[in-house]
């Protein structure tokens, strides 16, 4: 069994990008700049932000952080996404979800221009991905094939289920796992909360991608020996022994399973560290095709 170590990965991925970055400067070019908004003051929301912000300094990306209050309306919400639009200092920024109730996520996203939009969630975007052209795509499935591929995981012609059927992972993994390409050349099954008999499905496959979002789901009774494992799932887990009151844990009862698995991910230190090295990714692409 091999661990597939995104925390290693996306250290490798930014060493990359700092090295990218310090070039541009020295070629007395823009570097690139990442704005995140951020809506309330939602614990998970705050802790992903925080670190994306991090992790923009760390590599020699300039950030801005704009943290509105959970009052804010949609309509100035709007009016913030078009002047992000129109600035030409940023070259990315992502809206922060989720957004408080009052909201309409798909109509601020709608508004988020596609060029600029590092998280990949524009239908023109998506679209974009859907059939191959160049674009962004969004960080957690962009995130799993740089893993996959970094790793040399054989993934033609085997057959992999997704769980999870959600525009931001699910869906998205699933169309990029059975395009032309290395990683891809799968036979994907999409699975979801109207599957039935998903036990017989997973049981079948080459590679499972679980990203719902219920801990300790997938059970090592419902994999076969030799499988590849990757756990999307990050759910906070009330425990009064922790400094924090929880502790984090996947999709995957990963003692049990790992026990099975040719390759697998861990939570935390799997797919999530990978997410935002791509997003930076992703950032650091919005400024190459700026400057052309
Ligand atoms: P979501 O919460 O929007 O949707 C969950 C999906 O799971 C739905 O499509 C539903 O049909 C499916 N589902 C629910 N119960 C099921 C069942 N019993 N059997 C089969 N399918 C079932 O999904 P999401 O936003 O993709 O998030 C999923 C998990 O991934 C969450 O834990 C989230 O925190 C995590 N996540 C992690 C990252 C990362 O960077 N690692 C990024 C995004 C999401």
């Amino acid at each position: 069994m091999e661990i597939l170590d995104g925390k290693k990965i996306s250290n490798q991925i930014k060493e990359e990008i700092t090295v990218e970055v310090a070039q541009m400067k020295e070629r007395g070019e823009k570097v690139p700049h990442l704005a995140a908004v951020l809506v309330g003051n939602d614990g998970a929301s705050l802790t992903y932000v925080g670190s994306k912000v991090r992790s923009c300094k760390k590599i020699g990306f300039e950030s801005t952080l704009i943290h509105l209050p959970e009052e804010t309306t949609e309509e100035d919400l709007l009016k913030q996404v078009h002047q992000l639009n129109n600035d030409p200092a940023i070259d990315g920024y992502i809206v922060q979800l989720p957004l408080p109730k009052h909201i309409d996520e798909e109509k601020v996203l709608m508004a988020v221009d596609p060029d600029k939009d590092v998280d990949g969630f524009h239908p023109t975007n998506f679209g974009k991905m859907a059939l191959d052209m160049e674009t962004f795509i969004s960080a957690t499935p962009f995130g799993i094939m740089e893993l996959l591929k970094r790793y040399n995981v054989d993934t033609e012609g085997k057959h992999t289920v997704v769980i999870g059927r959600s525009h931001i992972v699910g869906r998205p993994i699933s169309i990029l796992m059975s395009q032309k390409g290395k990683p891809g050349n799968s036979t994907v099954t999409l699975a979801h909360s109207r599957t039935k008999n998903l036990k017989e499905l997973t049981l079948q496959a080459d590679i499972v991608i679980s990203a719902l979002g219920v801990p300790r789901f997938l059970k090592a009774d419902m994999v076969k020996e030799g499988v590849t494992i990757i756990d999307v799932g990050i759910t906070r887990v009330a425990d009064d022994t922790k400094e924090k009151g929880y502790y984090i844990t996947g999709d995957v009862d990963f003692d049990y399973v790992s026990k099975k698995a040719s390759f697998i991910t861990p939570v935390p230190g799997g797919v999530g560290p990978m997410t935002i090295a791509m997003l930076l990714k992703n950032t650091l692409l919005a400024r190459e095709r700026h400057n052309n």
